[in-house]
């Protein structure tokens, strides 16, 4: 059978597995299984069949067009020089997977166009502002963050990466940006990360080297702002308001209660030793890790949007898990995992009043099978 080799070193990566560990688990040489991700040797189908059931991916993953992946230096990990390079690798392996779904997604549907302008130089304050203004949010709180995202025609990702460190990324892949959002974090935290990689979207599209500590710090303030602008904290928020204060205000900007106090502090509304006492009171409490009052996840409107239109057309989740020879528990946990809440017809979540648009690319069924190749699908929107 047609055998792709950076499938299968994009597989391996995935599980977190070195050459050594897998060879040793698919019961083969180092050898052997170097010379098969190098493309010089082709492996039998037994082989191929015992990697395949050791890395728990569907055989068919294993030939067909190489899969693009996500670049190293494009996506911003915070306190990169902490996350080791087999857990980035791992991360980053689901970006290629997801990468894949989008492809296949944008071959049946059309999004809304990308608007998210890029404003390298500017200080991140003043690009959170502008871009406010832009999309008509003025100071008003926003109501959701990844909606506003794909409304804004990013593509949003969940990841499950459970490892600490790997808090989100982005990346633009020619005029489409990418956000991944991991959901093992609160829904708080998972918030600020949308803000954050927006701002390495707008203030640092094009930098192909590894973003340093200074391009963390212009997101973390751009996202600050983007979240909670000035004007608004402070005509809403008390000068030395207590914990409890805060748990309430906290919900007007949908942030962190720990966000919140760090913006307020900022903006000078809390004294050095209030800002210390909050901290101290939320450890004291229990809230070291997780947060009081926390609020429901956001999660993509477009994919479970995507995933009923489908199901309308007869085609599960699990169809396209296998049209595209990717595991299913992968493909759930990119899609926000909403593929088990979501029945035909849409009848669990209440449609908002402005989502994304929508659309079924015109005179394509969308059940038709898949290209093995070629350009993805950009039809401009009505
Ligand atoms: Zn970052």
């Amino acid at each position: 059978m047609d055998f792709t080799p950076s499938r299968l070193v994009l597989a391996r990566k995935r599980r977190g597995l070195t050459k050594k560990e897998l060879a040793t688990r698919a019961g083969l040489s180092v050898r052997i299984l170097t010379s098969y991700e190098a493309g010089e040797k082709v492996p039998s189908l037994l082989s191929l069949r015992k990697i395949a059931q050791v890395l728990a991916f569907p055989i068919g993953f294993f030939s067909g067009r190489d899969l693009e992946e996500p670049p190293v230096w494009g996506a911003s990990f915070r306190a990169l020089s902490r996350l080791p390079a087999h857990k980035r690798d791992q991360a980053l392996g689901a970006g290629a997977l997801a990468l894949a779904i989008d492809d296949w997604i944008a071959e049946r549907f059309d999004r809304p166009d990308v608007s998210i302008p890029r404003l390298r130089g500017v200080d991140p304050e003043t690009a959170a502002l502008a871009l406010r203004t832009e999309w008509g949010v003025g100071e008003r709180p926003v109501k959701n963050m990844v909606k506003m995202l794909e409304l804004h025609g990013v593509r949003v990702f969940s990841l499950a990466e459970e490892y600490a460190e790997v808090n989100a990324f982005s990346f633009w892949r020619s005029e489409t940006p990418y956000v991944f959002l991991n959901t093992m974090k609160t829904a708080e935290k998972s918030r600020m990360d949308a803000a954050h990689e927006l701002g390495h979207l707008v203030l640092h599209w094009g930098h192909e080297t590894p973003r340093g500590r200074v391009y963390e710090q212009e997101a973390e303030t751009f996202a600050s702002t983007f979240l909670m602008p000035r004007g608004s904290v402070l005509a809403n928020a008390p000068r030395g308001a207590s914990l409890d204060q805060i748990i309430h205000l906290k919900l007007t900007w949908k942030v962190s209660a720990a966000a919140l106090a760090h913006r307020m502090h900022g903006l000078g509304l809390l004294t050095e030793w209030q800002y210390r006492q909050i901290f101290i009171s939320l450890a004291q409490r229990g809230f070291s890790k997780s947060e009081p009052e926390e609020m429901p996840r956001e999660v993509s409107e477009v994919l479970p949007r995507v995933l009923a239109v489908m199901r309308g057309e007869g085609v599960t989740p699990a169809a396209i898990a296998a049209d595209l020879s990717i595991p299913r528990e992968e493909f759930d946990q990119l899609v926000f995992g909403l593929v088990m809440t979501q029945v035909a017809g849409g009848g669990e979540q209440s449609t908002p009043p402005r989502a994304p648009q929508l659309t079924l690319v015109t005179g394509a069924s969308a059940n038709a099978p898949t290209r093995p190749s070629g350009p993805a699908r950009n039809a401009p929107r009505r």
